[in-house]
């Protein structure tokens, strides 16, 4: 099926950025939250994106008018579900996300494909709250969403050819690389980015390095543009405990295991940049 417009649910972090991109690459680009505060915020978050934009000479004042002129914002959950794709970027509940889609289900057009921004739960689960499964799949984003490149597509195992491929075609509009990935914990990029994170904790806390020289040795020696501390401070490592005790309980390994030092950090209120301290000093920022 062609897509052409383009619902986004949750105008919070990743929302915004999802709807940014879709209305800059022509998309009819609508962004829905559940107060008009939440969507009034999300709008002028995507104005502030592009002004910057133009500002580092990457956005045209074209372009930006262009941009504003695909996107509205909009409350009511009916007018969001009349659309050909509806990518949903709500908390990261399973239950909320089921109830969304439930009801997202008995509104939207027959043809239109439900998309979850999850960064960890089944798709299965997800899809199984609709009528639709087989134009159900996962596409996850990277914060910000505008600047990072990679979109992982999950397809669980009743999602259609046609969905796939509806959502790849959309991932190449938007210029975004996308890998396509089975619905199992983590994923590819979660699975993978954790290992090394929850490593380099336990390398710290054996004292085998200082956090900025076992951070240099990936970035030097591994070209990783940032070392997985500094990562995970950006991340923030309540969101990162909660990734690995899931990890941990649903795929049963023992690289999954949350590092006593990031227990005891999270206990302490060391949350990484948000807080103002993890494994650096963030106070100045
Ligand atoms: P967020 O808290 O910044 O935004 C969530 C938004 O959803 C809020 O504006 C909230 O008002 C809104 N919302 C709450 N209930 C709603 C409902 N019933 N209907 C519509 N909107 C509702 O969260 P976020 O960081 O943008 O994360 C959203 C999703 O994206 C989560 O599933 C998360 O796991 C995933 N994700 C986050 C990141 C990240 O770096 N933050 C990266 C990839 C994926």
């Amino acid at each position: 099926m062609t897509i052409e417009r383009i619902s986004v649910l949750g105008a919070g972090t990743m929302g915004h950025g999802i709807a940014q991109v879709a209305a800059q690459a022509g998309f009819k680009t609508t962004l829905y939250d559940i107060e008009h505060a939440l969507v009034d915020a999300g709008l002028e978050r995507v104005t502030a994106n592009l002004d910057k934009g133009i500002a580092r000479g990457k956005v045209t004042e074209e372009s930006r008018a262009a941009t504003l002129a695909n996107l509205s914002g909009t409350t009511d959950l009916e007018a969001a579900a009349a659309t050909d794709l509806i990518i949903e970027a709500i908390p990261e509940r399973m239950e909320l996300k089921r109830q969304v889609f439930g009801e997202l289900d008995a509104a939207a057009p027959a043809g239109a494909i439900f998309a979850s921004n999850t960064s960890s739960l089944s798709i299965a689960e997800i899809a199984a709250a609709t009528k639709r499964p087989h134009q159900v799949l996962g596409m996850h984003f990277f914060n910000p969403v505008h600047i990072m490149a990679l979109l992982e597509i999950v397809v669980h195992d009743d999602t259609a050819d046609a969905t796939l491929a509806a959502a790849q075609d959309v991932a190449g509009a938007l210029g975004k690389t996308s890998i396509v990935v089975r619905d199992v914990p983590g994923f590819a990029t979660s699975r993978l980015g954790i290992v090394l994170g929850l490593e380099a904790i336990r390398m710290v806390e054996q004292e085998v390095a200082s956090a900025e020289d076992i951070d240099t040795a990936m970035e030097l020696g591994y070209r990783h543009p940032m070392g997985p501390l500094r990562l995970t401070d950006l991340v923030g490592l309540d969101v990162r405990l909660g990734i690995a005790e899931y990890l941990h309980e649903q795929l049963g390994s023992e690289a999954f295991r949350p590092p006593e030092l990031l227990r005891r950090m999270v206990d302490e209120g060391k949350l990484g940049k948000k807080s103002g301290t993890g494994f650096y000093d963030w106070s100045a920022d």
